[in-house]
Formats: structure tokens, C-alpha cells, sequence
């Protein structure tokens, strides 16, 4: 869920974009170059879209046999949200107890500060949701 350098080095990195096919208009995140509705190869005709971050619970699942990274916060909910443009994408869900997400449940892009890395400071930003409102 790391964000791709490219990401960060565009100046509004705290916002989420998709790419929409200049094809077939499907929406997707993260950004493609190849679309996988009509697998058409976009480069110039893939428009990128900025979402507004809020999104609907379709799925999730707890996780408690979390990943070493995880362990200091397991258990944990990863959830495939549905974003209000209509793609789809799968995020962890913050600030909320495991036993409250439910299919349906309004959430909102939340941007944490993963770590850094090297004498260079290297910041890795990842994206999150959180219950909206
Ligand atoms: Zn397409």
C-alpha cells in the first residue's frame, strides 16, 4: 500500500488519483497504463482523476494472523471499498473497532506517514481509510 514515488513528487500527494480510460471510460486505482476492462494499451489517453477519498465498504475481512509490519496492531480490518467515482480498491481500516465495520459503512481517505528511510529522509506515505464523518 506504499504510495508509488511518482506519487510524491507531484505536489498535491495527500490526494488520491485513478486514470480513466480515453477507450472505455473505466475508472480505475491505482493509475494504469494498460486498461483492464478493454485492455487497451492508453498511454496519452489515460486521464487521470483525482478521487474525492470517500468511499462505501463492499467487503472486509479481519485480519489477526497479521504480517510482521502489522503486529503492533493486530488485529486489523482490510476492507475492498468502493470509492463514490466507481473504482474499487483495497485499503485498511483505521480509527475503528474491528467489530464495528460493516458492508455499507462510509469511509474517507486518510493518509498516514509509514516511516522513513536513509540520511536522505525518504518519507513513505500510504493510504488508509477511516470511518467518514
Ligand atoms: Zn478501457
Amino acid at each position: 500500500m506504499a504510495i508509488p514515488r511518482f506519487w510524491r513528487e507531484i505536489p498535491s500527494r495527500y490526494n488520491l488519483y485513478g486514470s480513466k480510460c480515453g477507450h472505455c471510460g473505466t475508472l480505475d486505482f491505482p493509475p494504469r497504463t494498460v486498461c483492464p476492462e478493454c485492455g487497451r494499451r492508453s498511454v496519452g489517453k489515460m486521464e487521470r482523476v483525482k478521487l474525492g477519498g470517500k468511499g462505501t465498504v463492499v467487503s472486509y475481512s479481519v485480519i489477526h494472523d497479521a504480517p510482521a509490519q502489522y503486529e503492533m496492531m493486530k488485529p486489523y480490518v482490510l476492507a475492498i471499498i468502493e470509492m463514490a467515482e466507481g473504482c474499487r480498491l483495497t485499503s485498511q481500516v483505521i480509527d475503528v473497532d474491528p467489530a464495528a465495520v460493516k458492508i455499507g459503512m462510509p469511509v474517507e481517505a486518510a493518509f498516514r506517514k509509514l516511516g522513513s528511510e536513509g540520511e536522505a529522509g525518504v518519507i513513505h506515505y500510504g493510504y488508509k481509510f477511516r470511518p467518514a464523518g
